[in-house]
């Protein structure tokens, strides 16, 4: 038996790796320096796996940026606006590709599969692809050269790369393969060269819904790779999820194959059970959580080994995480404020190599006795009272029986609701104004403890007089107080629920250089007092026109969160959801009747496989129903998400029951038209009418156009005027100058449709 690893996080116990990226990007790091610096950070990592005495260490996973982007750069998939003529891709194309540069705006950025990482999609399509330089290669040889170590080489498998790829239609893909895999051939023959044994080819896509015939495909590409290097061992590896088609995957001609026991365990155990594993391969056993940051109960995992041990004799088995540890923090190590109960029962990517080792030792000496910690301190953690509120488990898990709904429907609610008064096309905005610098600024020093609560409430005060004056200037019909208060939409809410804590260093790679620190769900979930009354109320109080009461939807928090797994997902879901009702019921009893719960994470956290959707989205759209359903009829529930995606979205979102949704449309309006024409929708709408992720300040013709668009399907009764999302990583001046066109246009519109009546 054997220990492995599939990647490593990139960012370094202190998040070295991002300082240095940004420093080189402020110009404040010379190229030199730079790739100096992040030799280190690559070495130490490698030196880390190989002191936990990890058999099988991956080398390429590390990138300056993204693992896809680097695979792009590879075969020299570089869109002609970035001027590149051939050869190795140069560090100021590379990061102009990531980040856009003057002249050039970014690839797209999206989300790698169900996690929380974004990948930069690589645009072919523009000529033949080349390998511009063999990257594994060359990873290979660092780690041999400087460490002695013989390294496993990541790829991004061939059919994952395209699938995940954009820029060619369906019917070029055939085409495509036959261009790219002489590429693969080629790295894996030079990888052979050198003496490579195994090299690990990642194929998550075959963990999606993929067809029988792309499965042909997929055998059609590794028997290419296989004939071409016979030499060297592929490990085609999955994670994420059960393989869609165990036995066409486990006969592919690889030498391992990897599969996911955490997040694919139940189908993947069944299949292997009931099929057996072919005997000539070795299995890529993943059992270790690449997800989460709890601890494994090692005796658990034993058993699992010893059930596989059935099927595959232990000189063919490799222990390794689920995926990746790129999706959770480097080390527990430096965690010196936790309460002791919750640190025990946490691991990160450390810790989890630790783990993988110690099952790998015991187990093939049979020393099973180092089990027992983890199973106490895992123990000792569900037995906490945090874990044991009865009347809110109680209570979360009555909800699965219950019908949860608004006391009446929408039609009735949208009679009553007419005393809001609002005229045609009312405008809004999503909730938060910039977050400039000063305000910043005034979170720390009240954080550090150098100004008084008093002090920085009175501070947040000003700000909110400050934009209601403005949103009053500029004439919007539903005001916001702007969320100056909080730092992130999730954290703010988990500071202040009890079941959170919060981590010192648990940073992870959101993308880029960006990385973020998840709040953890370990215990109940409990509402403890109104979170979001005094500055709702403060903000109403200066002002005769509606202001909506501003809050983050239990879905997203989950989503957004690292959550305990002693229970299921659905159930934490739902204990939020009643501890957000009652910050919802607080907020209407303060005479705030225009609420809006913000849900931009429903839609990321729709399984892989279809198959999956409809439960998820069953307990998802519950939990809002829960937290917004206790209202009375003529307050008004709003929701907001962000995503370009609708065509098979729509059926939940009116689900969701929410009186008016706003959505981000402004960068995708032809598939949004058609989504509206082909299911009719009814309640109240707000479509982005301009894009906030560009400092550039959109012209009143230009909202005027979206608006039109969106007129086209939907009626002006329902339509709602608002920008895509929140506007706090925006300036101050452009933000006010883009909503005055934005009232402006809708004026405009106001008075065409008034002639027309
Ligand atoms: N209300 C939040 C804001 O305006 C919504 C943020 C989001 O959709 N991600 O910032
Ligand atoms: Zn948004």
């Amino acid at each position: 038996m054997k220990s492995s690893n599939l990647g490593y996080p990139r960012i370094g116990e202190n998040r070295e790796w991002k300082k240095a990226l940004e420093s080189f990007w402020a110009g404040k790091l010379t190229e030199s320096d730079f790739l100096l610096q992040m030799e280190q950070i690559r070495l130490q990592h490698l030196q880390k796996q190989q002191d936990l005495g990890i058999d099988l260490i991956p080398v390429g996973d590390f990138t300056f940026y993204d693992q896809m982007l680097d695979m792009a750069v590879m075969f020299g998939f570089v869109p002609k606006r970035y001027d590149y003529d051939g050869g190795a891709v140069p560090l100021s194309t590379y990061f102009a590709m990531a980040r856009g540069s003057e002249k050039a705006v970014a690839c797209e950025m999206t989300k790698w599969f169900n996690t929380n990482y974004h990948y930069i999609v690589p645009e072919l399509g523009e000529g033949q692809p080349t390998l511009t330089e063999n990257k594994p290669l060359q990873a290979y040889r660092e780690a041999k050269e400087k460490l002695g170590i013989d390294g496993k080489p990541v790829i991004v498998g061939p059919y994952t790369f395209l699938k995940l790829s954009k820029g060619y239609e369906p019917k070029q893909l055939p085409v495509l393969i036959l261009q790219i895999v002489p590429l693969y051939v080629q790295i894996l023959q030079e990888l052979a060269a050198e003496g490579v044994k195994w090299v690990q080819l990642d194929e998550p896509i075959l963990v999606t819904s993929v067809t029988k015939d792309e499965m042909k495909t997929v055998a059609y590409i590794y028997e290419q790779l296989q004939e071409a290097a016979p030499q060297l061992q592929i490990m085609l590896q999955t994670y994420f999820e059960t393989v869609e088609y165990y036995e066409e995957v486990t006969q592919l001609p690889v030498a391992g194959i990897g599969l996911d026991f955490v997040h694919g365990l139940e189908g993947n155990l069944q299949a292997l059970t009931a099929k057996g594993f072919p005997a000539d391969k070795v299995l890529g056993v993943g059992l270790i959580d690449g997800r989460n940051i709890w601890r494994s109960d090692l005796s658990v995992k034993k058993k699992l080994v010893d059930t596989i041990i059935d099927c595959v004799p232990k000189d063919r088995l490799w222990l390794q995480p689920s995926s990746s540890l790129l999706h959770v923090p480097v080390t527990i190590r430096h965690e010196d404020q936790l309460n002791p109960i919750v640190k025990e029962a946490l691991a990160f990517a450390d810790e989890k190599l630790a783990e993988v080792q110690c099952l790998v030792e015991s187990i093939s000496h049979g020393q099973v006795e180092h089990f027992a910690e983890s199973t106490t301190a895992l123990e000792r953690l569900n037995q906490s009272q945090e874990r044991n509120r009865r009347e809110i488990q109680e209570a979360a898990a009555n909800l699965f029986t219950q019908d949860v709904r608004r006391k009446s429907t929408f039609e009735q609610r949208q009679e009553k609701q007419k005393v809001w008064n609002l005229p045609l096309l009312p405008t809004t905005t999503i909730g938060s104004f910039p977050q400039t610098l000063e305000v910043r600024q005034a979170r720390r020093k009240w954080r550090n403890g150098e100004w008084t609560t008093e002090e920085y409430d009175q501070f947040i005060q000003k700000e909110i007089r400050k934009w209601i004056d403005i949103q009053e200037e500029i004439g919007l019909d539903v005001l916001v107080h702007g969320e100056f208060e909080r730092t992130d939409m999730v954290e703010f809410f988990g500071e202040k629920l009890a079941g959170f804590t919060f981590t010192k260093n648990g940073w992870v790679q959101s993308y880029g250089s960006r990385c973020v620190k998840p709040p953890v769900i370990y215990g109940d979930v409990e509402f403890l007092q109104p979170m979001t009354v005094k500055e709702t109320v403060y903000a109403q109080s200066l002002t005769e026109k509606p202001v909506k009461g501003m809050i983050t939807g239990p879905v997203t928090i989950l989503n957004w969160s690292f959550v305990r797994d002693d229970l299921p997902r659905s159930e934490v879901a739902f204990q939020i959801a009643l501890a957000l009702r009652k910050e919802v019921e607080s907020l209407e009893a303060a005479g705030i009747k225009m609420i809006q719960v913000d849900e931009p994470a429903l839609r990321e956290g729709l399984p892989l496989k279809k198959s999956a959707w409809e439960n998820y989205l069953q307990w998802a759209v519950k939990a809002f129903r829960v937290t917004t359903s206790s209202v009375e009829d003529t307050t008004q529930i709003h929701t907001h998400m962000c995503y370009c995606e609708f065509h098979d979205f729509i059926e939940a979102i009116d689900q969701l029951d929410a009186d008016v949704i706003s959505i981000e449309t402004s960068r995708s309006h032809g598939e949004l038209i058609s989504a509206f024409q082909h299911h009719a929708y009814h309640k109240g709408i707000g479509l982005g009418v301009y894009d906030i992720h560009s400092p550039r300040v959109p012209s009143c013709e230009e909202i005027l156009e979206v608006i039109d668009n969106g007129l086209l399907a939907l009626e002006p009764s329902q339509f709602w005027i608002n920008p895509d999302c929140g506007l706090k990583t925006r300036g101050m001046e452009e933000t006010v100058r883009a909503l005055e066109n934005m009232v402006t246009a809708t004026h405009l519109v106001r008075d065409r449709l008034a002639v027309k009546n």
